[in-house]
């Protein structure tokens, strides 16, 4: 049987992020990324073709929650305002797809990820959702949640909003905050997914079913990691270091998981296309998920993200699997469910 590398290529579609993009507007959000990133990208990657001859294709994950109504007015405005632009992108053979944050501001004006409220969160989708679908119906059939959250509630929210795909999935990573109290950004749990499409126990989201165990219609595509032990521990250091725990360390050298954004330096990128490499020794269909942010595509302040990379990536991607004797086929992440 003929061994293929299934290439999806998400964005979450986020406003111009603070510190990393020089000369933003105090007030408001910036989109630059997004409006001039984007064709910058479409145009550069267009050459590169999979082995079927088609050019790489991208699930626009776009921005529609209570932030966006909180400072713009609205949920569905970038879908509103921007909506010629993302139709074209359709058009070209893109997904518009979903990607809802759970930023909500506090008392004093601070944005921070609501992670417990579980009520807020539900009716936030909810709402957003349906905002989304009266601009553009039918689409945002696949999504990539804020900061990679979920929990089984809004696992099963957007099962019942008829989401067919969700790849918002790190396998094996977490962040976890301590407490209640606590209030930041960049909570999530992967640490028991596979590194593969699977359908989850109904029980727990980041999990396979187990033998007569009910499950989530909704499948979970997770991004594609590397299980390098030498490199899923510079991973784990480097999220200790950040929670100012061990316990990712530990995590780390137990079930090393290695992953790095498709604009990443192509250095950095190399070890995840080690790993395809070993996965096809018994495996004949790989997802390899990815993703990337709108900004990093723009001249930035960071010395690791670029869309010079991402194009390398890419092709290099194509090159190797070619190599190996096997296929490439760039596809949207909402079609993964026509390949498992
Ligand atoms: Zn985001």
């Amino acid at each position: 049987m003929d061994k293929t590398l299934y290439i999806v290529i998400g964005c979450d579609t986020d406003p111009d992020r603070p510190g990393f993009i020089e000369n933003l507007p105090v007030d408001g959000l910036s989109w630059r990324g997004m409006l001039e990133g984007i064709p910058r990208a479409k145009e550069k990657v267009k050459s590169i073709k999979d082995s079927i001859g088609n050019s790489p294709v991208f699930s626009w994950c776009l921005r529609a929650d209570y932030q966006i109504k909180k400072i713009h007015g609205s949920y569905n405005y970038i879908l509103a305002n921007h909506k010629e632009f993302l139709l074209e992108l359709e058009e070209d053979g893109d997904e518009l797809a979903w990607h809802p944050h759970f930023w909500k501001d506090d008392e004093n004006g601070k944005w921070y990820q609501e992670v417990f409220d579980l009520d807020w969160q539900v009716n936030m989708l909810k709402e957003a959702f349906a905002a989304y679908q009266n601009v553009l119906p039918d689409r945002a059939k696949s999504v990539r949640m804020g900061w990679d959250f979920h929990n089984n509630e809004t696992f099963g929210t957007l099962q019942n909003l008829g989401i067919k795909v969700d790849f918002s999935g790190i396998p094996r990573l977490k962040i976890t905050p301590k407490n209640k109290n606590i209030r930041s950004v960049n909570f999530f749990d992967w640490s028991l997914s596979p590194n593969h499409p699977y359908f989850p126990a109904l029980a727990d989201y980041r999990r396979n079913a187990k033998d007569n165990e009910s499950i989530f219609d909704l499948l979970e595509s997770p991004n594609f990691i590397s299980k390098s032990i030498i490199w899923g521990t510079i991973s784990g250091l480097v999220l200790a270091k950040k929670m100012k725990d061990i316990k990712p360390l530990f995590n780390a050298l137990r079930r090393p998981s290695y992953w790095i954004n498709i604009t990443g330096k192509s250095t950095l990128f190399a070890p995840l296309m080690d790993q395809v490499k070993r996965d096809f020794k018994y495996r004949d269909k790989i997802f390899f998920i990815t993703y990337f942010h709108p900004d990093e595509l723009l001249k930035n302040k960071s010395s690791l993200y670029s869309l010079k990379n991402m194009a390398n990536n890419i092709s290099s991607l194509v090159e190797r699997v070619e190599h190996y004797g096997a296929h490439a086929k760039f596809i949207q992440a909402r079609e993964i469910l026509n390949y498992i």
